[in-house]
């Protein structure tokens, strides 16, 4: 795998002092929650209600959750919605930065500067 053009230029020095600010600026691992929010228009199937005639309920939000080939839907309510936004924001910084953190210590191995 090569390593990272912009970070071969990057003393040893400045590479660990990278690592060592990425890592400060790691959101909270607590507020790790993985999937994606997505928002359906449903029907309730009572008989006569207007959904039957295409008039759908909603939107309503679900937070879409795979696990390999397997998707499930898990319904959010409203008043919940902002917070999952926030937490889904959050895992995507952190995953980010631990992808950015990880770059780094393969220059670091490239150059048997790994410690
Ligand atoms: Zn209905």
């Amino acid at each position: 795998m090569p390593t990272d053009p912009d970070l071969s230029s990057l003393s040893v020095r400045q590479l660990r002092s990278r690592r060592r600010r990425l890592a400060t600026s790691l959101a909270d691992p607590q507020a790790s929650l993985e999937g994606s929010l997505v928002s359906q228009m449903r029907r309730c199937g009572k008989e006569g209600c207007r959904c039957a005639q295409g008039e759908l309920h909603g939107p309503y939000v679900y937070l879409s959750i795979s696990r390999g080939a397997e998707r499930r839907l898990l319904y959010v309510p409203a008043e919940l919605a902002e917070v999952v936004r926030r937490h889904l924001a959050l895992t995507e910084q952190i995953e980010s930065t631990l992808a950015a953190i990880s770059a780094i210590n393969l220059e670091l191995l490239a150059r048997r500067q790994l410690d």
